[in-house]
């Protein structure tokens, strides 16, 4: 076995453990592999090991290195995980499957108008800030249910769940929690949260897509 696939394979048993000691199905529970800023042959070996759910943060990197893969690997499926800027949504709109950093009313518009031109329908997760970080993206806690209501009936966008990034110097169990009642309240049924190194904690709170870099690749 390669190292990628080593590493696959102990992150779904952490995986699978972490689900079932909170009563849940393991594959309740999807591996986003983040592939940002890691070398070509580290990807290979991950979808070699068949991973194919993807996660980048920059639309330009991202483009440069799946636009091709997209075409031998047609079943891939790629999260957007990063600031997304308006300029850059049409390319992000050809190349990934679902955003999970949906933040304010203007990309939400942005998106909509895109999605409609390519006849592409991604489906979206908006990004919380549980921290109320004044340099972090994310909609505040407060304004999720107005904004929530802005892009389903004013945008026809397919809001599939919420997606937070806890505070660094913060224990993020709180943050998952917020995430998590913030959904409930509002019917909605998925939440990524949990990266490398709290991502057993974030299944313990309800995570059904979890960010993994580092863990699965290496050190960037
Ligand atoms: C980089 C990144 C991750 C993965 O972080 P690791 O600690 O390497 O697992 C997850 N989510 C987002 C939004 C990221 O930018």
């Amino acid at each position: 076995m390669t190292p990628i696939a080593q590493n696959i394979t102990m992150i779904r048993e952490k995986i699978a453990r972490a689900a079932q000691a909170c009563g849940r199905a393991p594959d309740s529970v999807h591996l986003v592999a983040v592939s940002k800023t890691q070398a070509p042959e580290r990807i290979q070996g991950a979808l070699d090991a068949g991973l194919r759910l993807f996660g980048e943060n920059r639309v330009q990197e991202a483009k440069e290195r799946w636009a091709g893969l997209k075409e031998k690997y047609p079943d891939l499926v790629l999260h957007f995980i990063g600031p997304l800027q308006t300029n850059k949504v049409k390319d992000a709109v050809k190349l990934f499957d679902v955003i999970e950093t949906l933040d304010r009313p203007k990309l939400a518009r942005a998106l909509s108008v895109e999605m409609k031109k390519q006849n592409r329908f991604l489906s979206c997760f908006i990004q919380v800030n549980t921290g109320a970080e004044e340099q972090k993206a994310g909609v505040s806690p407060e304004a999720l249910p107005e904004f929530l209501t802005l892009c389903r009936e004013d945008c026809g966008l397919g809001i599939r769940g919420l997606m937070c990034i806890p505070p660094v110097d913060e224990p993020p169990a709180a943050h998952f929690a917020l995430l998590k009642t913030l959904a409930r309240k509002q019917n909605l049924s998925e939440l990524s949260m949990g990266m490398s190194a709290d991502f057993e904690e974030a299944i313990a709170q309800g995570a059904t897509h979890v960010r993994i870099g580092t863990a699965l690749f290496g050190g960037r």
